[in-house]
């Protein structure tokens, strides 16, 4: 059944990844209409900071020949800051758009902007939920290193808030060969329901806080920052800020044919002396978030069999 709305990890189905994964190939080696969305306009509606996933969203529907309405900063720069709810914004932006991008801090508020847009709403994050279009791009970057899903993930950082790594276990739980270890603080494990779901789903998993033992078996390490907008007070953030720290020091440790990702923004968690070893892939993930939304793109709103 095609999606209409991007909102869960949890939607895609391993035939879907593949199309769209193909797609992305097919865009990042030249071979797409540089028009085919024209006359197609796209809202990217932000009441979060960002600077990878809206730009990289409006960078792919412009190459696409299609155009872009936007508020970044929405709480400020849009009628919010005069008390309407996020149902009339989203009542009202979906009658002058075809689809909507929308990064918000509460979690399920794509969920229900779906449930009230005429037009396919995509989740650009949803506070400490899932940001599903990261997940695809993630994953795409895995598998173009990776050829086979029968690795060692590690993911470590602020798992309990971290959206990208909640929409990446997600994904990784399809394919019943791939291993994944968590490294966190116990405060800030995975969240109970992602739990429950990789242990439903029967994927071989480990928690722990020992960086090493996790460094040592990864073939793909997924590094993230602590969620500083999520803690009450800056002194529980300070707790955790700067606990897994990935530095020259432990470029020696790591399997010489592993990846270090990072969904980015990077703060301390990975040293700038690190961006030069060609294990280290955050950048070039960041570049395929545009291949990955104008298939993404396309597959909402392009004509049938694109
Ligand atoms: N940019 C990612 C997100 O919006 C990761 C992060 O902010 O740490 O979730």
């Amino acid at each position: 059944m095609k999606l209409k709305h991007i909102i869960s990890s949890k939607q895609f189905e391993k035939s879907f990844i593949r199309s769209i994964f193909e797609k992305a190939d097919q865009i990042k080696s030249g071979r797409y209409n540089k028009n085919i969305l024209a006359g197609r306009i796209m809202a990217t509606l932000f009441y979060e900071p960002s600077t990878r996933t809206r730009f990289s969203f409006e960078s792919a529907m412009q190459r696409l020949g299609g155009s872009v309405i936007s508020t970044e900063n929405a709480y400020q720069f849009s009628s919010a800051a005069k008390g309407e709810t996020i149902e009339d914004t989203i009542r009202i932006v979906s009658s002058y758009s075809d689809v909507i991008v929308l990064r918000h801090d509460t979690l399920g508020a794509s969920q229900v902007a779906a449930s009230l847009s005429k037009v396919p709403v995509i989740n650009a994050g949803d506070g400490n939920g899932e940001h599903p279009t990261q997940a695809l791009l993630d994953l795409y970057t895995i598998f173009s290193k990776f050829k086979t899903p029968d690795f060692t993930v590690i993911m470590i950082g602020d798992l309990l808030n971290g959206r990208t790594i909640h929409s990446l276990s997600y994904l990784l739980s399809l394919y019943p060969k791939i291993k994944i270890i968590f490294v966190s603080p116990k405060a800030l494990a995975i969240p109970k329901t992602l739990k429950s779901h990789l242990i439903a789903t029967k994927i071989d998993f480990t928690e722990t806080e020992d960086f090493d033992f996790a460094l040592k078996k990864a073939d793909v390490i997924y590094q993230t920052r602590i969620q500083k907008e999520r803690f009450k007070t800056k002194n529980d953030y300070k707790k955790y800020f700067g606990r897994f720290i990935i530095d020259e020091s432990t470029l020696q440790k790591i399997k010489p044919r592993s990846i270090i990702m990072h969904p980015l923004p990077r703060i301390n968690e990975i040293a700038p002396s690190v961006d030069s070893d060609p294990r280290a892939l955050y950048f070039q993930q960041a570049a395929n978030g545009v291949y990955i939304r104008m298939a993404l793109l396309l597959y909402l709103l392009g004509p049938k069999n694109q």
